[in-house]
C-alpha cells in the first residue's frame, strides 16, 4: 500500500469507530443524527443539541539520547522481543512537553532536557496520533517500572536489538538518529 492509501484506510477505520461509538447521545441517551451540513463531520443530538465530533487521543513517543547511545525498552504491550522508545498518552490538562518528561520519569525513572519536536504519525488503533520528540538525558539511573516496561538499556548504533519495523514512527526516529551518527562519524 502507498502512504496515501494507508492514510485513507486509517482515516476510514477511525471514522467507522467514531460512528459506532456515537450512535447515542453521551449526555441524554437519545439517538444521534448526522449533522445537517454533510461537510460538518459530526453527529447532533435532536433532543439536547449535543454535537459529537471525531476525537483524537494524542500520545507522545520519545527518542532519548545519552551521548551516542539511545534508550530502548522492552514493553509488556509488544509480543516477542522488540525493543522500542518511551511512549504514552497525554493526560488532560498537560502540555506535550510535560507529557514527554512525565512518561520518561514514570517508565525509565530518569530526567531529560532539550525536548524537541521530531514529527507525527496518525495511529488509528483506534484513534490516536503519535507525536514524536527527541530528548537528551540529564540524570538518574535507568529503572524499568516493572509493569509496563520489563527491561531498558542504552544502546549504540552498532549493537541495536530488534527494533520496530519500517513504517512506524519509532523506526523513522531511530533511522534518523542512526543517520545523524553516521554523518558525525564520517565528518570526523
Ligand atoms: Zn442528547
Amino acid at each position: 500500500m502507498s502512504h496515501d492509501e494507508m492514510l485513507a484506510v486509517s482515516r476510514e477505520a477511525e471514522l467507522d469507530e467514531w460512528r459506532r461509538d456515537n450512535r447515542f447521545c453521551g449526555r441524554c441517551g437519545a439517538e444521534m443524527k448526522p449533522h445537517d451540513k454533510p461537510e460538518e463531520r459530526a453527529f447532533v443530538c435532536p433532543l439536547c443539541g449535543y454535537t459529537a465530533y471525531p476525537k483524537i487521543s494524542p500520545a507522545v513517543i520519545v527518542l532519548v539520547t545519552k551521548g551516542d547511545k539511545v534508550l530502548l525498552q522492552r514493553n509488556t504491550h509488544y509480543q516477542g522481543v522488540v525493543w522500542s522508545l518511551v511512549a504514552g498518552f497525554v493526560d488532560p490538562g498537560e502540555s506535550l512537553e510535560d507529557a514527554v518528561c512525565r512518561e520518561i520519569r514514570e517508565e525509565a525513572s530518569i530526567e531529560v532536557k532539550d525536548v524537541r519536536y521530531f514529527g507525527s504519525q496518525t495511529w488509528p488503533f483506534p484513534s490516536n496520533i503519535m507525536i514524536g520528540f527527541r530528548a537528551e538525558y540529564v540524570s538518574g539511573e535507568l529503572k524499568p517500572d516493572g509493569e509496563e516496561v520489563i527491561e531498558s538499556g542504552w544502546f549504540d548504533r552498532d549493537h541495536l536489538p530488534e527494533i520496530p519495523r519500517p513504517g512506524s514512527i519509532a523506526r523513522a526516529m531511530l533511522d534518523a538518529w542512526k543517520n545523524e551518527i553516521n554523518l558525525v562519524s564520517e565528518g570526523s
